[in-house]
């Protein structure tokens, strides 16, 4: 039996896309500002043209222009340089987003760093790395760690002082997510494949967030009485019990077992997942008061 608070991300977005509907509505009365969000695909990657599709959608559910470029797989260097360079010059275009993984013959790093930081919603430009470790509070910040960050204090209130583990140090996830707990006065580890008795320190944890894409890593014998955990992996795993080659999605975090011991957890799917689009709406707009000089809603 679970006894810690399972935190509802598909709530939790709804909620979020809500206040951004109505943020962008009260911009355009007051403004006559929509935001727009261009999102770039090159190739016909499956699982990206259908995260296309979702932000697309869900941008204009939210009430903003969505600007969508769909290149061919053999699309140049140069000629994704030259989309990024026009949208860059676009004043109707708030936020530019291209959608990874890039095709092979293509330089994803300088293709991200063509991109005007002001405009870098996903926040993986080096500028918006800076800021964000330079602990300016109005830097374009990854998505997903935003949206980890959300869900803890709503469900912790002040985070200063507490104890924080991240597991997972990339770019997009684990660091930015360090440093966003940093700014909140957490005392954060950042723990990768060469840490040291890794469970001794997740047991100190009093927010742990999982970030490394190792199915049910994070056992019930890891984890802080009362913790916080925040799973972000997303793993397919044999799911025998649906039918024979069937699988199913699991996190980086054993369910059954530490959701009896944290005082709360997101499940997955329906946690971590839902609310990285929805930030990525909230960066758009905040991108898009940034640029056009008005003040930034609070979300
Ligand atoms: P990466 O593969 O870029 O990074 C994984 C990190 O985990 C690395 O820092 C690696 O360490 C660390 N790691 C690997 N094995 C271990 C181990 N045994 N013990 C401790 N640390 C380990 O992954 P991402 O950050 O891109 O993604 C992580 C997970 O989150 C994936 O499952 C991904 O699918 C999911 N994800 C979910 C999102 C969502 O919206 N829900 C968004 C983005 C990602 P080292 O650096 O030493 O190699």
């Amino acid at each position: 039996m679970s006894q810690a608070t399972i935190i509802d991300g598909k709530a939790f977005a709804a909620g979020l896309r809500e206040r951004v509907g109505v943020a962008v509505a009260g911009l355009k009365d007051a403004h006559g500002l929509t935001p727009g969000l261009a999102v770039v695909l090159v190739g016909e990657d499956a699982a990206s043209q259908i995260y296309v599709r979702n932000k697309n959608r869900q941008t204009v559910e939210a009430g903003m222009q969505s600007f969508e470029h769909r290149l061919p797989v053999e699309t140049s260097q140069a000629d994704l340089l030259a989309v990024v360079a026009k949208l860059n010059a676009d004043p109707s275009v708030h936020g530019i987003l291209v959608q990874l993984p890039l095709p092979d013959q293509i330089d994803s790093e300088a293709v991200l760093a063509a991109i005007d930081p002001h405009k870098d919603v996903d926040g993986f430009h080096a500028v918006n790395t800076g800021r964000l470790w330079s602990g300016a509070t109005d830097a374009m910040t990854p998505c997903t760690p935003v949206g980890c960050l959300m869900m803890i204090k709503d469900q912790l209130g002040e985070l200063k002082g507490k104890r924080a583990l991240v597991i997972g140090r990339s770019n997009i996830v684990g660091k930015p997510m360090a440093a966003l707990l940093l700014s909140e006065h957490c005392t954060v580890t950042l723990a990768h494949s060469r840490t040291e008795d890794l469970a001794g320190e997740a047991r100190r944890a009093d927010i742990l967030v999982a970030a490394v894409g190792r199915a049910q890593m994070v056992k019930g014998d890891w984890v802080k009485p009362g913790a916080c955990v925040i799973d972000v992996g997303m793993n397919r795993i044999p799911a025998p019990e649906k039918g024979e080659g069937k699988m199913r999605l699991v996190g980086d975090v054993d369910f059954d077992e530490v959701s009896r011991i944290a005082g709360s957890i997101t499940p997955v799917p329906g946690g971590v997942g839902p609310m990285t689009i929805a930030c990525l709406l909230r960066n758009t707009v905040l991108a898009a008061c940034n640029q056009a000089g008005v003040p930034a809603p609070e979300f």
